[in-house]
């Protein structure tokens, strides 16, 4: 396939732009789907009322009139004839095609009606008359390029022959008579009627709803290795280390310790997603089972997302499992080879019974003495692969999956199966809901003050930036730029650090660490960088485009405040889709953010979704396109109960299944 730069008719500008949507290739550009269609039918005007918007096709009647308002704005005026209609058109800032509008000429008018003075202020206007039916593909952009323009670039791509994999069996392809899916990409960027776009728009929902059944079906325990380890743990040696811990377990801790305990000790694989908002306290529920596994004589494996996260877990353990004789360790990617021998023997000959650390846990060189046990945190990281890898070795462990970003029951109950779920809803006591507000740039200045309020209590603040690149400027606020800004403001007051994605991680961990110890007041971050550590002296949280994220993604970056017994405080900073936004002022339960991001979107951020919110889905929507949700569960379980890997398709997607759950 073609480079973008190749495509003809796209220029450096058009190309940074199209980066900027995230679309770096030829077939990013054909999968960049519109987010809805227009469809232009020709209005009845005997039953269009005032103020309807409507379309009309007729022939231009007397010459257009141009009149100059100002240096940046004309209107101009003309009539046209129109199902025996003589209407007045108005329209502004097109007084250049005055010329291309003779009488007798045929043309298109989109816009407002008023029957009364027979008068259209028109939206658009198109030479040639309306062909029966027009559906015109709407899509997503950014400021710099419209709709119309990328639906252009995207026809330069369809001008080439579409080289893409088609994921979907054959039998399936049949059973629903779907196009293939180079027709059903060709026809949802350029649709001439209604029943073939609905059929193909179903068909590559319908592929990605099967890749993503398969996917859960292939995380789920299959029949043969459903026979689990047998354990013998009183119980009461669970509540004495429970005992030792600073605060007494939340209700719901508790419920999920005894679920976890039940699963452990029955000899069926466990098999369970835990899931609870970020602050809930799920780290010392996996402490508390992985104490159990301990007890049972196994070994255990925490793997958490990133380094940073590993290592807090890590400090977590250390200090409250310090008098259980478990004997805890760490490893990560970045450890010096020296190091990372030790843990490896000391895994070997078992000489620790918890280790934790990032998916270095599962590379091949990693042998585990008796590994019973694995625990993942955000589970969406724990590919095939490693299970795989894990697999080979004769090891079948039970599974805890922990995960920030709960689901509504009916859709976990499709997802996920036969998977169990316990969920932590109640936060600790103590906890302050985080008192959230929505402000517009105009109201910067109140933002700055509320920040200075907490500098002067002698609190720290994180201040979230969406994107890195300089970029175009008046819908960014980036990291360097917000830098400036805030050493304008608070730099002769506190100190500002910043981290971004391209630091590397040695740097980023050293301004982390800085601002954990208050050495730092202000964090300027993108979200690239987790903001994982556990800072209860941060009070306050500011993102900038806020409109960006997607409700669940805000509602955990929020989580990093409200880390302790002092109010805290978040603020939304965004333009746009402020109503949105508000739902996160009225609710601390992320249980009902997610909920409502299912309403809105379709889709939280499920597995392999990225931090920012992006969509799993590029086209399918859980929520509306839940029938074929239904059909896709049903078809991946039977495909996988045939798979024959010999076969060249099967083993394609197995691949691609594989390669997408192995984010790192
Ligand atoms: P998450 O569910 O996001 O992983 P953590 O396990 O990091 O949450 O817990 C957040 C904070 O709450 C930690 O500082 C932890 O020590 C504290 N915590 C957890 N459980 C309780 C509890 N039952 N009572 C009081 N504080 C708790
Ligand atoms: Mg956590």
């Amino acid at each position: 396939m073609k480079q973008l730069e190749e495509l003809k008719g796209l220029g450096p500008k058009g190309l940074r732009l199209l980066n900027q949507l995230g679309i770096h290739t030829v077939n990013d550009l054909i999968h960049y789907f519109p987010f809805r269609y227009d469809i232009l039918k020709r209005s009845d005007l005997n039953c269009a009322a005032k103020d309807d918007k409507v379309i009309v096709d007729g022939v231009v009647e007397s010459v257009p009139r141009v009149f100059h308002i100002n240096h940046k704005m004309d209107k101009m005026d003309f009539k046209i004839n129109a199902q025996n209609h003589l209407l007045n058109i108005a329209i502004f800032n097109r007084g250049f095609l005055k010329s291309q509008l003779p009488i007798g000429k045929e043309v298109t008018v989109i816009g407002k009606y008023d029957p009364i003075h027979s008068h259209i202020v028109a939206s658009e206007l198109r030479i040639g008359l309306l062909e029966k039916e027009t559906i015109e593909p709407v899509y997503h952009t950014i400021y710099g390029i419209s709709s119309k323009q990328l639906s252009h670039y995207i026809s330069l791509a369809l001008k080439e022959k579409v080289d893409t994999e088609d994921y979907i069996p054959t039998i399936y392809q049949e059973k629903y008579h779907f196009p293939s899916k180079e027709i059903s990409i060709r026809i949802v960027h350029q649709p001439t009627n209604e029943g073939a776009l609905k059929k193909a728009e179903e068909r590559i929902k319908y592929e990605e709803l099967f890749l993503f059944m398969l996917k859960m079906n292939y995380l789920k325990n299959n029949k043969q290795n459903k026979i689990g380890l047998k354990r013998n743990v009183d119980y009461q040696k669970v509540q004495a280390f429970i005992g030792t811990l600073p605060y007494a377990l939340t209700e719901d801790q508790e419920k999920s310790v005894q679920a976890i305990y039940q699963d452990l000790m029955s000899p069926t694989r466990m098999n369970r997603l835990l899931q609870g908002d970020v602050g809930s306290g799920k780290t010392v529920v996996a402490l508390i089972a992985s104490y159990i596994n301990y007890l049972s004589g196994y070994q255990t494996a925490l793997m958490a997302p990133t380094e940073i996260l590993a290592e807090q877990h890590y400090q977590n353990a250390l200090s409250l499992c310090k008098d259980t004789g478990m004997q805890i360790g760490l490893l990560t990617g970045k450890m010096k080879a020296k190091e990372k021998k030790e843990i490896y023997s000391a895994i070997k000959n078992g000489d620790i019974d918890l280790i934790i650390g990032t998916h270095a846990l599962f590379t091949d060189t990693v042998e585990y003495a008796n590994l019973g046990f694995v625990i993942t945190d955000e589970q969406h990281r724990f590919g095939v692969n490693q299970r795989s890898s894990l697999k080979n070795k004769g090891i079948t462990p039970d599974i805890l999956y922990m995960s920030a970003t709960p689901i509504p029951r009916t859709y976990a109950l499709t997802l996920y199966g036969d998977m169990d779920i316990s969920s932590i809803k109640t936060v600790p006591r103590g906890r302050k809901p985080v008192i959230t507000t929505v402000a517009s740039n105009r109201e910067m200045k109140q933002v700055l003050e509320a920040m200075y309020e907490q500098i002067k209590q002698g609190h720290q603040i994180y201040v979230i930036a969406p994107l890195i690149e300089e970029s175009d400027k008046s819908d960014f606020e980036n990291v360097n730029e917000l830098s400036e800004k805030m050493n304008k403001a608070f730099g002769k007051i506190c100190q500002i650090g910043t981290l971004h994605g391209k630091m590397k991680s040695a740097e980023k961990e050293i301004v982390m660490n800085q601002f954990a110890n208050n050495e730092i007041q202000i964090l300027i971050s993108t979200t690239v960088v987790e903001v994982g550590v556990d800072v209860p002296n941060a009070t306050m949280m500011v993102i900038f485009d806020s409109y960006r994220f997607g409700l669940s993604a805000l509602h955990q970056l929020r989580g990093r405040v409200g880390r302790n017994d002092l109010q805290s405080y978040c603020i939304l900073v965004s333009e746009r889709e402020t109503e949105r936004l508000h739902i996160l002022t009225k609710t601390n339960d992320g249980f009902k953010v997610s909920e409502e991001d299912f309403l809105l979107r379709g889709s939280g951020d499920l597995f392999g979704a990225k931090q920012s919110g992006d969509m799993v889905f590029q086209m399918a929507n859980l929520k509306n396109d839940f029938s074929i949700l239904l059909n896709a569960r049903q078809d991946s379980e039977d495909f996988l109960e045939q798979l024959d890997c010999k076969d060249s398709l099967s083993n394609k997607i197995i691949n691609l299944i594989e390669k997408s759950m192995d984010l790192d």
